[in-house]
């Protein structure tokens, strides 16, 4: 049984009959440094499937110098990665998407067992992960610069290079697709990585590492560390010769990164953080398309995708009719261990628990929809999707509770929506339900909010600037924009002979 690796067992059927197998030993993830999966000194880290808490994997908490090693290795990959011609290095992306692609079930199968999703929620990311590969294995295809003459007829251009070494670091929420949206502009646009998913979701990448090395992408330009935050991602991140970070996670993790790397004013920061959305409903909707959409909104993934919207504000002259039908339509579709997962871990259940039980001890509560979850959950981290209305003030208006929890609030103007849509210290995503056309452009405007999706959720065009104002974070990706991450600007300025 311990020879088994995942890949050996692409279908869920297989799957789980081998983790329920009586002599089941979990698998034992190795770093992939310089090409080559490497054993780790380090004592290891307990992966657990949140549908049923039993441990599956064990995977190394690299230590500051596994990390140097995989920053070496990166390194000294650079040096010719770094002027492959760009109709190479595209080749090697799109055999990497075709890797994926041909294995999608198996990625599917394993993402939903390590982070508790769905499997038809795991196959979308899935895809998406594959199209991240796809987009950039083209977009490098077919790059314009910008070029200018002065009055004096020198031409001046803008010319690019890729950076360097970067830190790709990744959250357990839609593991693939994350590491992915980091690694496939990081690799098309010439830059080496050291990529750490979350200790809580590594399984992926190491698929993913597996693929790499079956699509023969020369040793170090990939290099997958697992690990904990402290100490591995924290090691990377503070890497003198890592070059630039490309973050996602919590706000709290970001700050911390922020100060780690204040003192190297040359490595590049993108931070792309937490979130507490605003779904604004007005009462002008369609109210069956608008209750499906501000639903999804709030429970795919259950509630764990940093773009949901956790604040639901419906003007008060539909509440009578959109409450109700809400609730019967979350009723009828969300249910748990079909199209709820669960959520990733009993930290995690404990501190959603902690908020839905908080909120059961003030009176001024409403419960529309789901209890307090019990303390000590059986056979997995289960959370039923919980509507409520809560207090203006209430803590679950402002923090982000990355879970199956929603609130409900009546609004009666636009300016006041706007106002207690924006009063949030995230400014991560927004989404406004309207059929009056120059509202969706004069709220849409005024929204602090770094992605606005107007009747319409989770749209995603690659080329458009991805990230968030206020505390979700800095800096944007996606097409264009992760150029600007990935490679340095040098303008040039040449006469004419
Ligand atoms: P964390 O911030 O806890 O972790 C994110 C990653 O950072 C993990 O790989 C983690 O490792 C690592 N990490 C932790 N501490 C450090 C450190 N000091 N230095 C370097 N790396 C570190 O976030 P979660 O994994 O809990 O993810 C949930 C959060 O991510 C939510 O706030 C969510 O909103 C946000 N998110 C934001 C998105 C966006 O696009 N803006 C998209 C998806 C999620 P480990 O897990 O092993 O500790």
């Amino acid at each position: 049984m311990t020879s088994i690796q995942p890949w050996d067992l692409p279908t869920h059927s297989a799957a789980t009959a081998h983790l329920q197998h009586p002599s089941f030993q979990p698998f034992r993830l190795q770093n992939l440094i310089n090409g080559q999966t490497t054993p780790s000194p380090s004592p290891t880290l307990e992966s657990i499937n949140p549908q049923t808490g039993q441990v599956f994997a064990h995977i190394p908490n690299s230590t500051a110098e596994e990390v140097s090693q995989a920053v070496t290795a990166a390194e000294t990959a650079f040096k010719s990665w770094s002027t492959t011609p760009a109709t190479q290095r595209s080749q090697y992306l799109q055999r990497i998407a075709d890797g994926i692609e041909a294995q999608r079930e198996l990625f599917a199968v394993w993402e939903s067992i390590d982070q508790g999703k769905t499997l038809a929620r795991a196959r979308i990311e899935i895809d998406r992960a594959i199209s991240n590969f796809r987009y950039f294995a083209t977009f490098i295809l077919h790059e314009e610069t910008a070029a200018r003459w002065t009055e004096t007829n020198i031409l001046t251009y803008e010319h690019r290079s890729p950076k360097g070494v970067f830190a790709l670091i990744s959250p357990w929420n839609l593991p693939l697709y994350l590491l992915s949206w980091k690694i496939a502009p990081c690799l098309a646009f010439g830059c080496a990585a050291v990529a750490k998913p979350s200790e809580l979701t590594s399984l992926s990448a190491y698929l993913l590492g597996k693929i790499a090395q079956d699509a023969n992408l020369p040793p170090g330009v990939l290099n997958v560390v697992y690990g904990a935050g402290n100490p591995t991602g924290s090691a990377l991140v503070r890497h003198p010769r890592v070059k630039g970070v490309s973050f996602t996670g919590g706000t709290v993790t970001g700050r911390q990164i922020r100060r780690d790397t204040a003192g190297d004013i040359g490595k590049h920061l993108s931070l792309e953080l937490g979130g507490k959305n605003p779904t604004i409903v007005f009462d002008d909707v369609d109210v069956e398309k608008a209750v499906a959409t501000a639903a999804a909104a709030a429970f795919e993934n259950q509630g764990e995708i940093c773009l949901c919207g956790s604040r639901i504000y419906i003007q008060k002259t539909l509440w009578e009719k959109f409450v109700p039908r809400f609730i019967a339509y979350v009723q009828e579709k969300y249910t748990l261990g079909e199209t709820v997962g669960a959520v990733i871990s009993l930290p995690h259940y404990r501190k959603i628990r902690s908020y839905i039980s908080l909120a059961a001890q003030d009176p001024a509560t409403v419960f529309h929809l789901g209890s307090v979850p019990d303390e000590t959950p059986q056979d997995g981290y289960w959370i039923a999707p919980t509507i409520l209305t809560v207090a203006e003030d209430s803590v679950l208006m402002k923090d982000e509770i990355f879970g199956p929890v929603v609130t409900l609030s009546p609004f009666e103007t636009e300016d006041e929506v706007v106002r207690r849509a924006n009063d949030s210290e995230y400014g991560l995503a927004a989404i406004l339900l309207t059929r009056d056309g120059a509202r969706m452009r004069r709220v849409g405007e005024q929204l602090q909010a770094g992605l606005v999706w107007v009747n319409c959720w989770l749209v995603r065009e690659l080329g458009t600037p991805f990230g968030g104002m206020k505390a979700s974070g800095i800096g944007r990706e996606g097409g264009e924009y992760s150029r600007g991450v990935f490679t340095g600007v040098r303008t040039v300025h040449v006469p004419a002979f």
